[in-house]
């Protein structure tokens, strides 16, 4: 049992180094992880402007197709206007020319109010692109501060997984799964030494009685209180 005790120690030793690493990385991979969705966000957006654009201004262009169209038309009625013969004949191509006239009109307001989005949207397209060029620096900021951190961890988290992978092998896999259960539900701490005869977890006192059989490692005992492995470590006191 002393031994199975010594190899958890030594685990939890190990796993808690490799979480201190992994807090150096702080909440950078979290940060990139939200510029990247931010930056799909505003690269959708940009896309949906620039398709808008393309369509305001392909009806725009079919706008001004038909007033040129409308125009050529609006010469041959007013040429027609100076051969015709009688007052109704006059009155009938008026009115076609006053119809055309107001057909050109109604097509200038559409291409003035497409102008007006193109306008706007253009102010939404240069604000966006300009949103986009300031995430990917700081989303490249981010990924080369994650990269500097990985590169200095890097050789330490390799030793780490080494020897942890050396010390399972060496515990019964019931503990394993008993040390993983409680590391999981207490913050990563499973095995904790004995401090001012308390749980090194939760600080609740520990009887005398059972700190002597604690330290006489001839079996586990486990914290009544958080349910953590209590050890007794010599240099912890
Ligand atoms: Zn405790």
């Amino acid at each position: 049992m002393e031994n199975i005790l010594k190899h958890l120690i030594e685990l939890q030793r190990i796993d808690t180094q490799f979480d201190e690493l992994q807090l150096q990385k702080g909440d950078l991979p979290i940060a990139i992880e939200e510029t990247r969705i931010q930056l799909k966000e505003k690269q959708e957006r940009k896309e949906h402007y620039e398709e808008r654009l393309e369509s305001l201004a392909a009806d725009r262009r079919m706008f001004e197709n038909e007033i040129a169209a409308g125009k050529e038309k609006l010469k041959e009625y007013e040429d027609k206007l100076y051969q015709v013969k009688t007052n109704r004949e006059y009155d009938a191509i008026s009115l076609e020319i006053d119809t055309k006239k107001n057909e050109i009109e109604e097509l200038k307001k559409k291409i003035d109010q497409s102008l007006e989005e193109e306008t706007e949207t253009l102010q939404l397209l240069e604000e966006v692109t300009a949103e986009i060029a300031e995430i990917e620096k700081q989303l490249a900021e981010y990924e080369q501060e994650l990269k500097e951190i990985e590169e200095q961890t890097k050789e330490q988290e390799t030793r780490l997984k080494h020897e942890r992978e050396k010390i399972v092998r060496e515990i019964d896999p019931r503990y394993i799964r008993q040390y993983e259960r409680i590391r999981q539900a207490k913050n990563g701490l499973a095995v904790v030494p004995i401090r001012r005869n308390s749980c090194g977890g939760c600080f609740s006192a520990i009887p005398p009685q059972k700190i002597i059989e604690i330290r006489e490692m001839h079996r586990l005992y486990t914290c009544e209180h958080c349910g953590r492995i209590l050890v007794w470590i010599d240099e912890e006191h």
